[in-house]
């Protein structure tokens, strides 16, 4: 087959893998830049390029679209789907999941398990949010945040309130949700292919840190997830439209509760820390299910 994976950049761990597993089962795979390309979007024959060469002939395409890249990625990614190219995961779902107040709006009304979150825009609702939230000690979170970059801790009531005020005072949009205290700074990271969990980690913050993101320096480790982890993190993929997803869990008193579905999950933590070939499983997935024009919404938003 011939493969495009969409990345801004070959040298990624995780692009990087993807290219050697799809190499070494045989595929013809390129790499494409896909910020780099226009498109001819309203001709007969929807037709992309880079420069003057025509990006064609494309039987299914891996979509590694940066956050900051959602808008324009997500349209390349429409295009391919119009020319009849299988996309692993569809644009319409990867925009889907780059929206956490969708995302979660979606899960909820699936009946996926979620840890209490509140949502408001006027300043006079903050107690009633922080009152929905259960109150101090709960998180405030950055609508746009990613890394765990503006996702804060309150202790109290008071501080809670403070930096609901700031974050407003920016003009930002934020969430106000329960702390999942006994999760301990750790979260699962399940990466989901197809009704399957292929790997799982644990990570754990650092020290006296709340938030597990391994850019904040946390740590993985493999993890023995239970059935209904498994269940769970395989139904929030299936909500969001991802074939390939990695589903980030905190394990509270309530059971599993869904963080966020990612759509370009990163391969190197996981696989690090679980020594498993989840590259070449994206592959043999694309192999199994890439049929033309098998991508279900063709591009339609
Ligand atoms: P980001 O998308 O920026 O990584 P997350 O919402 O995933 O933001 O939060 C980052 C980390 O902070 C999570 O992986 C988790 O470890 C911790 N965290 C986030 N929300 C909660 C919460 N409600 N209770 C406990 N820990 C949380």
């Amino acid at each position: 087959m011939k493969i495009g994976i969409l990345s801004r950049n070959s040298k990624l761990y995780s692009t990087s893998r993807l290219l050697e597993a799809a190499a070494q089962r045989g595929h013809d795979v390129e790499v494409v830049d896909y910020a780099r390309t226009h498109m001819n979007i309203a001709a007969h024959n929807p037709s992309i390029f880079i420069g003057d060469k025509e990006l064609n002939g494309f039987d299914a395409v891996i979509p590694r679209i940066g956050a900051s890249y959602t808008f324009f990625g997500t349209a390349v990614v429409r295009q391919f789907e119009m020319m009849g190219t299988y996309s692993v995961n569809e644009s319409v779902a990867i925009s889907r999941s780059r929206d956490k107040l969708r995302s979660l709006q979606l899960l909820a009304r699936k009946g996926v398990g979620l840890p209490v979150t509140g949502f408001a825009r006027d300043p006079k609702a903050t107690k009633d949010l922080i009152k929905l939230a259960g109150g101090a000690p709960l998180v405030v979170k950055l609508l746009e945040g990613t890394q765990g970059v503006g996702v804060v801790l309150a202790e109290t009531s008071k501080a809670a309130e403070s930096v609901i005020e700031a974050f407003r005072g920016l003009d930002a949009n934020i969430l106000v949700q329960e702390f999942i205290k006994e999760a301990g700074g750790a979260d699962i990271r399940c990466f989901v292919i197809g009704d399957k969990v292929v790997a799982s980690m644990k990570r754990q913050g650092k020290e006296g840190e709340f938030r597990s993101n391994l850019h904040r320096g946390g740590s993985a480790s493999i993890v023995r997830i239970t059935p209904e982890e498994r269940t769970t993190a395989v139904r929030a993929a299936k909500v969001m439209g991802l074939n390939v997803a990695g589903v980030d869990l905190l394990r509270s008193n309530h059971g599993p509760v869904i963080m966020e579905v990612n759509s370009s999950p990163g391969l190197e933590g996981v696989e690090k820390a679980t020594e498993k070939d989840v590259a070449g499983k994206v592959i043999e997935f694309i192999e199994k299910n890439a049929k033309e024009g098998k991508t279900r919404t063709r591009g339609k938003g």
